[in-house]
């Protein structure tokens, strides 16, 4: 396997797993997307994204599938042999799951919280887009229910919860904040400026504990302020549009 072209986050989940967030750096997009945006419905040229998925490929080591993210809570799961997939074919999913000897799975995020998960023993991986309906809808625990299904042992599954927008940047109006916090407490938090404010990376941190998953890795990066990583709310604030980075996990070969 040749070093990849991009730079990635590299995340441990554990032997013969590959996992990794990506960034803005090394791809070939331009203009507001300018980098590596995976995004394919957020108005970049087709070719580009197509050029950054196959960079991003080149990280993984192999195929990548993504599917089409609609911030509810079903779960694709990829069969053994399956065809790579993108993000504009018809299946519409936030969690995918692969076996051992699958394909590698990812999704793509500017704010909402991308969730990698495996288990060693199984060798079962999972790629979950967890943004603030996610969170209400509990699409990590489904990922993590799909996973057990699959022949996962929560209590092995290791969790690296990616790049997103943190507690004190991400501010929502007070109704709406009672609405989570009601469903899920630990969503509940304030902004740095004082005001209600939900915490995803939190929230979901705590979804896979309750699920069982013991071993849940925050990478504690803001994608709001950070500016190596697209963010759809800094994008706004300056009336703009941005792309997407991804969340890839592969998982190991068949025993
Ligand atoms: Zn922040």
């Amino acid at each position: 396997m040749h070093a990849p072209r991009i730079p990635v986050l590299e995340v441990d989940l554990g032997p013969g797993i590959r996992a990794f967030f990506t960034t803005r750096d090394g791809g070939v997009s331009t203009g507001p997307w300018a980098g590596l945006n995976v995004g394919t419905a957020v108005g970049d040229a087709p070719g580009s994204v197509e050029e950054n998925r196959r960079l991003v490929e080149d990280a993984a080591g192999g195929p990548v599938t993504f599917v089409s993210q609609v911030h509810g809570r079903e779960v694709h799961l990829v069969a053994e042999g399956a065809a790579p997939t993108t993000s504009t074919a018809p299946v519409e999913a936030d969690a995918l799951v692969a076996p051992a000897g699958g394909m590698a799975v990812g999704v793509y995020v500017a704010d909402c919280v991308p969730v990698l998960l495996a288990d060693p023993g199984s060798g079962v991986v999972a790629a979950v887009h967890a943004g603030r309906p996610g969170v209400e809808a509990g699409v990590v625990t489904a990922a993590v229910q799909a996973m057990v299904a699959a022949g996962a042992d929560p209590a092995q599954v290791r969790a690296a919860v990616g790049p997103a927008v943190c507690g004190r940047c991400y501010e929502v109006p007070e109704d709406l904040q009672a609405r989570v916090g009601g469903t899920v407490p630990d969503a509940l938090s304030t902004t740095a400026w004082g005001t209600p404010a939900l915490d995803l990376p939190r929230a979901v941190a705590g979804q896979l504990r309750a699920a069982g998953v013991r071993a849940v890795d925050r990478l504690d990066v803001c994608t709001r302020t950070d500016e190596r990583f697209y963010s759809h709310r800094r994008a706004s604030a300056e009336g703009l549009v941005t792309g997407r980075f991804a969340g890839v996990v592969r998982p190991p070969s068949a025993s």
